[in-house]
């Protein structure tokens, strides 16, 4: 796989270019029958793109949609409406072969490493399995282990190891491990950090940076603690509800949010300084934003308006739609 650096016009700036990922509209409802189909759908009309090389950051409370949206992408969850582009290709309802032709291209890391390895299996027959099944060689699907291996940081005689003989945070190395083995164009990360340790989660932040810049890859980064997401993440997109409250520059977004969902979530997310912890208590609890367990979902209108304190009349009947509020889009009828 080559590196490729965006094309550039003339007067430096960029060439519009094929998207890696487009999602459009998206919605996926859970369950079956009458009360599916009134109650709020899990995701409701989420819309962004990834760029070529670019990390997008996915944010928002535990329950908002967002491990869905990376299940729809990745093929694992039904889309009931929307699309899902992929490199210019539509693949919303992909079937098993066409998932399996671009399955090399696109790939996922999750919370628990449990789930891409298996405890039965060496590390090396692990990372050597999606290798073996695009036709290498065993010799050679071994150098290659052994090649990734090294390169997040264990020793090459780690694949002939078990799972279980490692840390939480080697684990993690290895799953990061076994997602890029196949030299992917886009990884989606779903809370591919959360179970870690800070300086750990640093450790892992900083080799997905690494290898991102070294290969030019995308990232859909997923995670509940915006902090988190603004380590690595170009753009970021809020979720709440199921539905996008604010998305833009990823310095825009969490260092001036602008909707009051997107302001409280900053506000929550942890710092290590205490004296900015505090500062940022002080700035919680002056937006007088209720917590989550307060208030039951309603249907139409705004998701958040039962939190908010801006809320009027007019957010109980009308959806805000995404308007351009400084660099960012935001879906509120007051920020
Ligand atoms: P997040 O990853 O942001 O925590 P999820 O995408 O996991 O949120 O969940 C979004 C919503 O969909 C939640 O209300 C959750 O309860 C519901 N949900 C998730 N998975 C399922 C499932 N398999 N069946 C039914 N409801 C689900
Ligand atoms: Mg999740």
């Amino acid at each position: 796989m080559s590196i490729e650096t965006p094309l550039r016009q003339q007067d430096g700036a960029p060439v519009r270019q094929q998207p890696m990922l487009e999602v459009k509209d998206l919605v996926v409802r859970y369950g079956h029958g009458k009360k599916a189909a009134t109650a709020p759908p899990a995701v409701d009309g989420v819309s962004f793109a990834i760029q070529p090389g670019e990390t997008v950051g996915l944010v928002g409370e535990s329950g908002s949609g967002k491990s869905t949206i990376g299940k729809a992408i990745l093929g694992l969850q039904k889309v009931a409406g929307g699309s899902v582009e992929f490199q210019g290709e539509d693949i919303t309802h992909a079937n098993s072969g066409k998932r399996r032709g671009i399955g090399s291209d696109l790939r996922a890391v999750f919370q628990d490493p449990n789930s891409s390895l298996n405890p039965r299996k060496t590390i090396g027959s692990s990372l050597a399995e999606p290798l073996r099944v695009r036709g290498l060689a065993a010799s050679e699907a071994r150098t290659k282990a052994e090649d990734m291996v090294e390169r997040v940081g264990l020793p090459r005689d780690a694949v002939d190891r078990y799972p279980s003989q490692f840390s939480g945070g080697q684990r993690q190395r290895i799953s990061v491990a076994r997602a890029l083995i196949c030299e992917p164009q886009l990884v989606v990360c779903d809370e591919a950090v959360s179970a870690l340790d800070l300086s750990t989660q640093a450790q892992v932040l900083n080799l997905l940076a690494d290898l991102r810049d070294e290969r030019g890859l995308s990232y859909l980064f997923i995670a509940h603690d915006i902090s988190v997401v603004q380590f690595l993440a170009q753009r970021v997109v809020v979720l709440y509800r199921g539905q996008v409250m604010e998305s833009g520059p990823a310095a825009a977004v969490t260092e001036s949010p602008k909707h009051p969902f997107t302001q409280a979530l900053v506000a929550a997310s942890p710092v290590p300084r205490p004296a900015e912890q505090a500062e940022r208590r002080a700035v919680r609890e002056s937006l007088g934003v209720r917590t989550a367990s307060a208030v039951a979902a309603t249907a139409g209108g705004c998701p958040f308006r039962q939190r908010c304190p801006l809320a009027t009349e007019l957010c109980a009947t009308e959806r805000p739609a995404l308007r351009r509020v400084g660099e960012a889009d935001v879906a509120c009828h007051y920020a």
